[in-house]
């Protein structure tokens, strides 16, 4: 699909891979709406792109089905690129220090990663399958941020994968669910890029995962991330697989 001239729809579009994304389909020639619950920081990208930016918490799917309807009047277009990259990625063990289950953190991780993820592109697509096709028979493409996590999960990181193992094994049978109405559904599995996510931690964590890419060796940058996904939606033959965009790295137990 060629991106000049559509609306795209970006969620976590405020900060890191997100904030790439929006700036990418913007500068190819893309309406952007950005879902974020950072208001201050959707609204800086939105007004550096000429987009919309909508303040909404994605795990929250009246809330997201009511943005979703402002962006498209906004917009002036129902959008037909969706890319979801809203997410967190607290760590805890299966049972914390204090010898309990965890479960807080694996709600809201489940919550806002999986469930705003499938509140976007359920919300998305069911106003996409009622336009047009294009030329090329698409209606639209979905694209959903995975990680690396999904296949190599670290120590502490049991509700991420569980979060981004659902998103990534989603995107077959929503690829399946849509093939009719002509969505592809991508998934794109992130290995470790410079983002505000990445830079919370220490500087001497950061160097040995940086190190331990086989190449490059360092962090990914977001715009290489942004470039995927333009890509995604400019190749029509891409459906219903996760790609990983990581170096090569395979992550250690810790
Ligand atoms: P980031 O923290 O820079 O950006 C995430 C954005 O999502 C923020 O703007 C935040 O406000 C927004 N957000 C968080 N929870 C939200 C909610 N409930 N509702 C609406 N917006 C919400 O993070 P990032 O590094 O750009 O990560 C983007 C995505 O990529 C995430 O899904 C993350 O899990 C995934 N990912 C990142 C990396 C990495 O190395 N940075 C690696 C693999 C996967």
């Amino acid at each position: 699909m060629k991106i000049d001239g559509q609306a795209a729809l970006v969620s976590g579009g405020g900060s890191g891979l997100g904030a790439a994304t929006a700036r990418k389909l913007a500068a190819l020639g893309a309406k952007v709406g950005i879902l974020d619950f950072n208001d201050a920081a959707a609204q800086a990208v939105a007004g550096e792109v000429g987009g919309v930016a909508l303040k909404v918490d994605v795990s929250d799917a009246a809330a997201v089905d009511a943005a979703i309807e402002a962006a498209c009047e906004a917009l002036g277009q129902v959008p037909r690129i969706v890319v979801n990259c809203a997410g967190i990625a607290p760590a805890a063990k299966v049972v914390n220090r204090e010898g309990e289950p965890s479960l807080d953190v694996f709600d809201r991780t489940l919550k806002v990663n999986l469930y705003g993820t499938y509140n976007v592109m359920s919300h998305a697509t069911r106003r996409m399958v009622a336009l047009e096709p294009l030329e090329t028979g698409e209606r639209g493409v979905v694209i959903n941020t995975a990680s690396v996590a999904f296949e190599d999960g670290q120590m502490g990181q049991v509700a991420y994968a569980a979060s981004k193992g659902a998103i990534a094994a989603m995107c077959l049978p929503a690829a399946r669910d849509f093939a009719r109405s002509g969505i592809r559904v991508m998934a794109i599995a992130p290995g470790l890029f410079h983002t505000p996510m990445m830079e919370g931690l220490p500087e001497e964590v950061s160097a040995k995962i940086a190190a331990n890419v086989p190449f490059p060796a360092r962090l990914g940058d977001p715009g290489e991330f942004a470039q995927l996904a333009a890509d995604i939606v400019g190749n029509a033959y891409l459906n219903g697989t996760v790609i990983r965009l990581d170096g090569a790295v395979r992550l250690p137990p810790r």
